[in-house]
C-alpha cells in the first residue's frame, strides 16, 4: 500500500459521512461540509488533470494553493497520479518562490488556483518519493527533503494506533498546510484515519477556543506559541473539556505553559518531537502526557544519544547525559535534494543525526535540552540565519551583518540582525534600506525585529561568528 491508497481507503470508510469542514473565520460556522466520498470524486477529477497536462509517475508537481478544503483533494489528486508533491509556503516573496522552483524543477505548478508547466521538469530517479519538502535546515539556503512513501505510511500508521486518532474524533486544522506538521500529521493522518477535519481559515485564538467547545472538536495540533495564545485570549467561561487530545511540537514547549494549560483547562498538553528529515520520531502518549519531555521512541524507530564514545540507547548511563539526538528507522528520509553532502553529513554511522541535544530519564522518555545548531525558531517555523544574512549582506552600507535568536515570550524566538556599518554611513537610512531589503526579500517572519549596530561582530580565534555571544546580547 502507498500514501495514497492508505488515504483513499480513509475516505472510503468515511463514505457518505462529512469528513472536511470549512469553518468561517469566527470559528463558530461551518459554512463548507465535504463527504469522504465527495473528497475522492474531487481527487479523481485532479488525478486527471495532472495526467491530462502530460505528467507520468515519478514527475514533480509544486502545490502552493492556500488552505482550503480542496487542499486535501489536490493533494491526494498528485500522489494517486504517482507524482512527487513539493509543497510550498503560499505567502513566499515572488524571488523565493523562483528560487526554490529552480531547485526543484517541477514538471508543473499551482500556485493559488493556476495550473502551469514549467520548463525543465526533473524526474525521481526511480525513488518512490512522495514528498519533497523544503526545511531550513542548519546552513544556507532551505534544503529538500526527500521523504518516500514508505516513510510516511510508516509514521502515521505508528502515531494514529498511539493517538487513537479514528473515525469518532474531530481534528482543528489550523496550521499552515506545506510543513510536515500542517501538511503530512494534520492533514494526511487523519484522513487516512477517516477523522473528521475542520480546517480554520487562519488561526486566531478566539476563533480557536469558539471552534474547540461549539465544533465537538476532539484533536487540536499546534505550536507552543498557539497554545500560549489561547491561554491568554482565554474567559472564565471558556471550556475545553471535549478536547480529548492536544498535540504540541515543532519547538519547546516551556514547562510553566505546560503547567498553565493543564490548571486552566485541565488538559494535559502531550508533546512530540520530530523533524522534517524523519517525521516525528518520539511522543508521549495521549492519556498519560509526561510533562517537559517529548514521549517515548515510536515502535519500530530507534533513538539514541550520542557522545563522543559513541551512541547510547535509553536505559543505559550514557542516555542520560544529554547529548545529540540521533535516529534509525523506517521514518528517516531518503536523502537532501541534489545534496550527497549535506545528506552524508547527517545520516552516517546508521544513524541521523538531529543537531538536537537530549536525553532519556530510566523509563525511556526523552527530553530535548536545546540544540546544536544556530536555527531560529519563530512560532514554531525554522529560520536559517544564513538565508536572511544573504538577502541582507548585499545592502548599500553594510560592511557586516549577522542574524541570529531573541528570546520572545511570544513567539518563543524572533530575528535580530546585528550590522556593522560601513565608513561614514548614515544610520538611520541604513536601518530603513534594511527594512525595505527584508520586505522584499524575505517572508515577515524571517524580517528581523530589531537592527542594532556594533562596531564589531563577535569571532572565535578560528575566524568563526560567535553566534552564541551575540545571542546573549540580543
Ligand atoms: P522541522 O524540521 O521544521 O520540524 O524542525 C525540526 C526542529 O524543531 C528540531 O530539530 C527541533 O530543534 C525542533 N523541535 C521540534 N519538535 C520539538 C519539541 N517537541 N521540542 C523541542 N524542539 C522541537
Amino acid at each position: 500500500m502507498n500514501l495514497a491508497q492508505a488515504i483513499s481507503a480513509g475516505l472510503a470508510t468515511a463514505g457518505t459521512r462529512p469528513l472536511l469542514g470549512l469553518l468561517d473565520a469566527s470559528g463558530r460556522g461551518r459554512p463548507l461540509i465535504l463527504t469522504g466520498e465527495q473528497i475522492a470524486a474531487q481527487a479523481t477529477g485532479w488525478q486527471q488533470r495532472f495526467v491530462e497536462a502530460g505528467l507520468e509517475p515519478g514527475d514533480r508537481v509544486l502545490l502552493a494553493p492556500r488552505r482550503s478544503p480542496e487542499l486535501a483533494a489536490v493533494h491526494l489528486g498528485a500522489l494517486a497520479a504517482g507524482l512527487t508533491v513539493v509543497p510550498l509556503n503560499p505567502s513566499l516573496t515572488e524571488n523565493e518562490t523562483s528560487r526554490l522552483v529552480a531547485r526543484c524543477r517541477p514538471a508543473l505548478t499551482l500556485l493559488g488556483n493556476e495550473l502551469s508547466p514549467s520548463v525543465a521538469g526533473a524526474k525521481g530517479d526511480g525513488e518512490d518519493l512522495a514528498l519533497i519538502i523544503f526545511t531550513s535546515g542548519t546552513t544556507g539556503q532551505p534544503k529538500g527533503v526527500k521523504l518516500g512513501n514508505a516513510n510516511l505510511l510508516y509514521d502515521l500508521e505508528a502515531l494514529m494506533r498511539l493517538w487513537q486518532i479514528g473515525p469518532d474524533d474531530r481534528v482543528l486544522h489550523m496550521l499552515p498546510a506545506h510543513h510536515f506538521h500542517g501538511l503530512v500529521l494534520a492533514l494526511y493522518g487523519p484522513l487516512m484515519s477517516a477523522a473528521e477535519i475542520c480546517i480554520l481559515p487562519r488561526f486566531e485564538p478566539r476563533a480557536v477556543l469558539d471552534a474547540i467547545a461549539e465544533q465537538g472538536i476532539t484533536v487540536t495540533m499546534g505550536v507552543p506559541t498557539m497554545y500560549r495564545r489561547l491561554l491568554e485570549a482565554a474567559d472564565p467561561d471558556d471550556d475545553l473539556s471535549g478536547l480529548r487530545l492536544a498535540l504540541c511540537g515543532s519547538a519547546p514547549l516551556p514547562g510553566d505553559l505546560w503547567q498553565a494549560f493543564d490548571d486552566r483547562f485541565g488538559v494535559g498538553l502531550v508533546e512530540r518531537y520530530g523533524l522534517t528529515e524523519c517525521g516525528i520520531i518520539s511522543s508521549n502518549l495521549p492519556d498519560a502526557p509526561v510533562a517537559g519531555s517529548v514521549g517515548r521512541a515510536l515502535p519500530g524507530t530507534t533513538i539514541t544519544i550520542r557522545h563522543e564514545d559513541g551512541y547510547h540507547r535509553a536505559g543505559t548511563p550514557g542516555a542520560a547525559r544529554s547529548g545529540e539526538v540521533c535516529v534509525a528507522g523506517p521514518s528517516v528520509m531518503a536523502g537532501y535534494l541534489d545534496d550527497t553532502d549535506t545528506t552524508a553529513a547527517m545520516v552516517h554511522d546508521g544513524y541521523m543525526h538531529s543537531g538536537d541535544l537530549g536525553r532519556f530519564d530510566e523509563k525511556g522518555n526523552l527530553y530535548i535540552d536545546g540544540r546544536l545548531k544556530d536555527l531560529i525558531i519563530v512560532g514554531g517555523t525554522n529560520v536559517v540565519p544564513g538565508e536572511v544574512e544573504a538577502a541582507l549582506s548585499g545592502v548599500d552600507g553594510v560592511a557586516e551583518l549577522a542574524a541570529v535568536g531573541r528570546a520572545d515570550d511570544d513567539l518563543g524566538e524572533v530575528v535580530v540582525a546585528w550590522v556593522v556599518a560601513g565608513p561614514g554611513t548614515d544610520p538611520g537610512h541604513l536601518e530603513q534600506r534594511l527594512r525595505d531589503r527584508a520586505t522584499r526579500e524575505l517572508a515577515s517572519y524571517k524580517r528581523p525585529r530589531a537592527y542594532h549596530l556594533t562596531g564589531e561582530l563577535p569571532r572565535n580565534v578560528m575566524g568563526k561568528l560567535d553566534r552564541r555571544a551575540l545571542a546573549e546580547q540580543s
